[in-house]
């Protein structure tokens, strides 16, 4: 964040440059356009002579000398105006880490299986945005030999309708996402989504901006659609009805305005993509879109570490495990599995170090239960009871 807002600065710096120059120059050709105007009308006033006078050499040079001073100025300020722009470019450098060499598993692209993953990943993604043509050139040109099972396939297509009706809400066309939403109005209304009211409501909105004109066309729209919604969105449903006071004279400038915010939109196209694959038990995210947020996720953490440990002996760390060498904390949309971190070591458990479960029911990682062990005795950390370490349980999640 702080690399962006750096950045951010050094760009104000050249806007504000742009604006201060772009004024200075205006001004200054408005200058010389006067003076040449001013010149033009003195030298046809007299024109009853052909010939020009010395007098009027003199003025005509010193008009010449003016203007190549002034150009020489807007000149210099352009040139410094490069100056500041490609200083925008260093602060990028500076602020962005570009090489990410460290962090990557170029190896792992090497076995032809894992290639193999990850363009069936890619062109996985492709079917799911509806893109199936661009997918089939991928198989076809990757040689992607091993089939895409038929649920997956499924899947895949039934997200292509969602993504499609999802960018209709996006570019402000409802009628598809409210045709869907009353076709699965019973499974949404069973998970409690507020998907049709909000739907419901833009409709209703999207009435009003039509101006005064709208405003019977407005009322019969809440009259037939907000009925159902009337115990479990009544201030919303009055707030919307309120606003018809001020329909004469623009929504834009009342209390209300907050209704023409494209915020709506932008918020209902989420809800609507998230409870829709809900419903349908698919997922929101492709695997593809899940492994890029997770990455991006990760990667500051990990050029962190690369910078703290850039010496040799440590750099063998990235290489040749399957997992990462630090424990990274991912936003709750992208955690799938229970995890398990043992209260002793304070570490997650692994298929090396997995959890066990003491006879009395403590749970502890395998590494503290050897560690805690003496011979065949093993005091639980959490209640004195003592027993044998060999009856402790391996627990699989
Ligand atoms: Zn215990």
């Amino acid at each position: 964040m702080e690399s962006c807002s750096a950045v951010e600065r050094e760009l104000d710096r050249v806007i504000a440059k742009f604006t201060d120059i772009r004024e200075d120059s205006e001004n200054v050709i408005s200058d010389v356009t006067n003076l040449f105007d001013s010149l033009k009308d003195t030298l046809t006033d007299d024109e009853a002579s052909s010939q020009i006078s010395e007098n009027q050499v003199t003025i005509l040079n010193e008009a010449f000398a003016k203007m190549r001073e002034k150009l020489h100025r807007i000149t210099t300020e352009h040139r410094e105006i490069h100056g500041t722009v490609s200083k925008v470019g260093k602060v990028i450098d500076r602020n962005f880490v570009s090489d990410f060499q460290a962090t990557a598993r170029s190896d792992a692209l090497v076995e032809d299986r894992n290639m193999q993953m990850l363009n069936k990943l890619v062109a996985e993604h492709y079917i799911r945005q509806g893109m199936d043509d661009v997918a089939e050139a991928l198989i076809r040109e990757a040689e992607i030999r091993t089939e895409f099972s038929p649920k997956v396939r499924e899947q895949s297509q039934q997200f292509a309708e969602v993504y499609h009706i999802w960018e209709c809400i996006t570019n402000h066309n409802l009628s598809p996402a409210l045709e869907w939403s009353a076709k699965y109005s019973e499974e949404l209304d069973a998970k409690n989504s507020p998907l049709e009211f909000k739907l419901h409501r833009l409709a209703f909105i999207q009435i009003l901006s039509l101006g005064v004109g709208a405003q019977s066309e407005a009322i019969t729209y809440a009259r037939t659609n907000f009925g159902k919604f009337v115990n479990r969105y009544e201030k919303e449903i009055q707030n919307l009805m309120g606003s018809l006071i001020y329909l004469p004279t623009g929504i834009h400038n009342s209390p209300y305005k907050h209704l023409m915010s494209p915020e709506l939109w932008t918020e209902a196209a989420y809800i609507f993509l998230k409870d829709c694959c809900n419903v349908l038990g698919i997922s929101k995210d492709s695997p593809l879109s899940v492994v890029v947020n997770a990455g991006c996720t990760a990667l500051p953490a990990l050029l962190n570490l690369k910078q703290v440990m850039q010496s040799r002996q440590v750099l063998g760390i990235w290489s040749g495990r399957d997992e990462l060498p630090i424990e990274i904390d991912l936003d709750p949309d992208h955690r799938y599995h229970s995890v398990f971190a043992c209260p002793i070591l304070r570490q997650q458990t692994s298929e090396d170090n997995p959890p066990m479960k003491l006879s009395c029911g403590h749970v502890i990682s395998r590494d503290a239960l050897n560690k805690l062990s003496n011979g065949l005795l093993l005091k639980c950390p959490y209640c004195p009871i003592e027993q044998s370490p060999e009856d402790a349980k391996y627990i699989y999640f």
